[in-house]
């Protein structure tokens, strides 16, 4: 693993690609399938200069190059996302979010998990997926699967805001169908794109907890019969 890490970042780069190289250990071990990965860790002034992807410290995973690249201060993104969304939330995800993230929320930490969701994406695969949301389906239960599994502690900093996400209406957000996730970032902007996620990340919670890793291992080989459930439970 090549790591680049931008001035200032080193503390959090060393935390993150500790975890990175324990997510990819537990995820070879358990998807019999190994891989490797080069991780940035990004100012804003360095972003431009190794993606292509326009917004700020927005997590995600390049499957051509093996690269996964994350924003030495994500804050301000998912910051923007929780003052959309938190006029929807209702009292009991406020009360959890103060709990979990403080007050006012500090999302950094929730922010540092989505490096394991972005780990799946580069997990070789015996049949690619049909869908878009599957695949993202497959990352938030691997995701999921490997912080339940290995680091539990962190679960809640991953679920807590997801679950809050979840009070969300599709009335609220410019795409909601599951078909359309692939549109939404371009139709309703990063939130939309979050609205999708967060959805995800908690039928791949309920997903985990009655199929475990052979919901995942399914998913690896291409088999999408155990998304049907998720697609029968969407809004
Ligand atoms: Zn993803």
């Amino acid at each position: 693993m090549t790591t680049v890490v931008s001035r200032g970042a080193e503390a959090r780069a060393e935390a993150l690609g500790a975890r990175a190289e324990r997510a990819r250990a537990w995820l070879a071990d358990q998807l019999g399938a190994p891989f490797s990965f080069d991780l940035f860790v990004l100012d804003e002034d360095e972003w431009a200069d190794h993606t292509e992807i326009p917004v700020y410290a927005i997590p995600h995973a390049n499957t051509d190059s093996g690269k996964i690249v994350l924003g030495s201060q994500p804050a301000t993104l998912f910051d923007s996302v929780r003052a959309q969304f938190w006029p929807d939330f209702g009292e009991g995800s406020r009360d959890a979010m103060h709990r979990v993230y403080g007050d006012p929320p500090m999302l950094e930490a929730f922010a540092d998990l989505i490096l394991v969701h972005e780990l799946l994406h580069l997990v070789p695969r015996g049949e690619s997926l049909p869908l878009m949301w599957h695949e993202e389906l497959f990352a938030n239960l691997g995701a999921v699967g490997y912080l339940a599994s290995e680091e539990p502690d962190e679960l809640p900093v991953y679920m807590t805001f997801c679950h809050a996400g979840c009070d969300v209406p599709p009335a609220h957000v410019a795409c909601s169908t599951l078909v359309d996730m692939a549109a939404s970032f371009e139709e309703g902007g990063f939130a939309n794109y979050v609205w999708y996620q967060f959805r995800l990340v908690v039928a791949a919670e309920r997903l985990w907890n009655t199929r475990g890793v052979a919901a995942l291992q399914a998913l690896q080989a291409g088999e999408v019969d155990v998304a049907a459930e998720v697609e029968r439970d969407w809004p």
